[in-house]
């Protein structure tokens, strides 16, 4: 997005995730969507009871600090905790909702979520009606394409803008497709590594790792 972009709306954004443990796909991903669309900021939201699959063995509390320790420094990244201070599944749309009464009409709410994520959105709770608080911005991991038929293709071509700026000229309603630079990295193969002994280096953050560490987590 070119600096003429940046007329209209203001644009936050919502990056939900489990972050078992957060890792550099999820935060060089944040950090780079951040500078393409000009996000005032992006927040990282921890899923406390994630909806889709088995609660993790982690907790969502050890999960947020994680989160928390890696965005350290980074202003234009926050931890957003209001996954775990809600009780019962944690379903993005009722953040959605939240944030949209947080922020108001005036600013446009991007959520973030990777093609892989993608695939399965209609299978998430009230999924149609996402994009009336929100626009959603996918994002490409490494492995994963998005589907050329069927009813998610068919939604995503109903409501995608080739052009970035245009999330600018509404608050909520529209999809962006990015293509960022490919890190193939996921939690569960770093999971894997700190089960088996390996060392996990440099695929997440130190401080996170002396966390796992210090707390002895992924045994
Ligand atoms: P797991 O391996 O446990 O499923 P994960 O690495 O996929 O974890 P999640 O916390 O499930 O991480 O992902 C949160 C969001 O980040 C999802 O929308 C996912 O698509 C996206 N994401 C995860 N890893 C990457 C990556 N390497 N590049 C781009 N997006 C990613």
């Amino acid at each position: 997005m070119s600096d003429a972009g940046a007329s209209g709306l203001p644009l936050v954004g919502v990056f939900g995730g489990t972050f078992n443990p957060v890792h550099y796909g999820h935060l060089r991903s944040a950090l780079e969507l951040v500078e393409r669309l000009q996000l005032v900021r992006l927040h990282l939201m921890p899923s406390a009871q994630p909806p889709h699959r088995e609660a993790p063995e982690c907790s969502a509390v050890h999960r947020a600090a994680m989160v928390e320790l890696a965005v350290a420094g980074e202003p234009r990244l926050s931890c957003d905790l209001r996954e775990l201070q809600r009780a019962g599944k944690s379903y993005m749309i009722d953040s959605l909702i939240e944030l949209r009464g947080e922020l108001g009409a005036g600013t446009g709410l991007c959520m973030v979520l990777g093609c892989d994520a993608v695939l399965d959105i209609t299978t998430w709770y009230r999924w149609q009606e996402l994009l009336d608080w929100a626009h959603i911005v996918v994002i490409s991991r490494p492995g994963w394409e998005l589907p050329q038929e069927g009813d998610v293709a068919q939604w995503l071509q109903d409501h995608r803008v080739e052009d970035a700026n245009r999330l600018r000229d509404r608050p909520a309603g529209c999809i962006a497709i990015e293509e960022l630079r490919p890190l193939a990295i996921s939690a569960t193969e770093i999971r894997e590594m700190l089960a088996a002994g390996r060392s996990a280096r440099y695929l997440l953050p130190q401080s996170v790792l002396d966390y796992i560490q210090t707390n002895k987590l992924y045994r």
